[in-house]
């Protein structure tokens, strides 16, 4: 398949990009890695009438940390995550290069980036996830200056996030390491989008857990957080009973729809069974997750 027409310009900074969308009006789109909005465009599922081409701009490609912060400039591509290996940067954040490797195939990873995809909203995208998992905030630029927005703020439905539409999405930022965090996800093809994925983070004091953070993916049109499953893991020591219990209580809260890749009851089935197996590592884990994929 083939693009209906659309105008195509390419911007050589953030300032010029928001010029260019205010100008172009509310239907013209950012292209930024065109690993989801191309394929879109091709099938005919999205028909811009305009491209404002960001993927040369040169200022929003970085990899930064300022104390306990993490920022990921919105033109980083996937691999350059899964390549991450700065000590200063990995130090509590190595479940977003572990996770890296999950997101689709290695030219995916190439090309696409961290902020395309969080700017996409695919309620199974891992940055998606880990985003709402971890209180990332979102830096987005519009005419008026730039704003935060919290990721559970800016996930607004399927592939809807809350830019206005001449804003850009310049950074999203991760303020806290997580250093027993990890992500789980089952596709039935390698590199396909999660059928489900399920991202915890536990903070253990010793050797008792304090609190959880539960969020799992493709069960509703965002990332949800599961404050049942949260609750059976607070002031136990991860043991099996506390997890199993934890996986129970978030296959109950979740309420997936059936599609052509699963039905609700296989839905939750899978929730349980990739909540345990990321608590599993996220309690034998010190420093970050270890993301996984395979049969559920
Ligand atoms: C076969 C296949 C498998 C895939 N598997 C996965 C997977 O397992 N997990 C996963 O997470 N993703 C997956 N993807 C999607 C991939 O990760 C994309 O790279 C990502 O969703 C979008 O990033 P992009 O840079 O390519 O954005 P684009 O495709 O260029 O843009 C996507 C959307 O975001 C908007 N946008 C992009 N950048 C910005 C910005 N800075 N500010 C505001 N709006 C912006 C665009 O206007 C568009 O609406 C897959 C894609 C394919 C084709």
């Amino acid at each position: 398949m083939k693009p209906a027409t659309f105008e195509y310009h390419r911007v050589g900074t953030v300032g010029e990009a928001v010029e260019r969308l205010g100008e172009l009006g509310e239907d013209a789109k950012l292209l930024a890695g065109g690993q989801s909005l191309v394929p879109m465009m091709n099938f005919r599922l999205a028909r811009p009438p305009a491209l404002v081409d960001i993927s040369r701009v040169a200022e929003l490609r970085y990899l930064t940390r300022e104390g306990d912060t993490l920022r990921i400039g919105a033109l980083t591509s996937h691999l350059a995550i899964e390549r991450m290996d700065a000590p200063e940067l990995l130090d509590g954040f190595s479940f977003l290069k572990e996770a890296a490797h999950w997101v689709g195939h290695y030219p995916i990873r190439t090309r696409g980036t961290f902020g395309g995809s969080v700017a996409h909203a695919d309620p199974a995208a891992e940055w998606c996830l880990l985003a709402v998992l971890l209180d990332a905030e979102i830096v987005a630029r519009g005419p008026g200056g730039e704003r935060t927005i919290a990721a559970a703020d800016f996930l607004l439905g399927f592939l809807t996030n809350a830019l206005d539409p001449d804003e850009v999405l310049v950074e999203v930022r991760f303020p806290r390491p997580a250093s027993r965090a990890a992500l789980h996800e089952y596709a039935r093809r390698r590199g396909d989008f999660a059928i489900v994925a399920a991202a915890v983070a536990v903070d253990v004091e010793e050797d008792t857990c304090r609190s959880a953070r539960i969020v799992i993916g493709g069960v509703d049109d965002v990332p949800v957080r599961i404050g049942e499953a949260e609750a059976a893991l607070a002031g136990s020591r991860l043991e099996a009973e506390a997890i199993e219990e934890a996986a129970q209580a978030a296959a109950r809260a979740v309420d997936p729809a059936s599609d052509i890749h699963g039905s609700a009851e296989y839905r939750r089935h899978l929730t349980a069974v990739l909540v345990t197996r990321a608590l599993g590592e996220a309690r034998g884990s010190e420093d970050g997750a270890r993301s996984k994929n395979g049969a559920g």
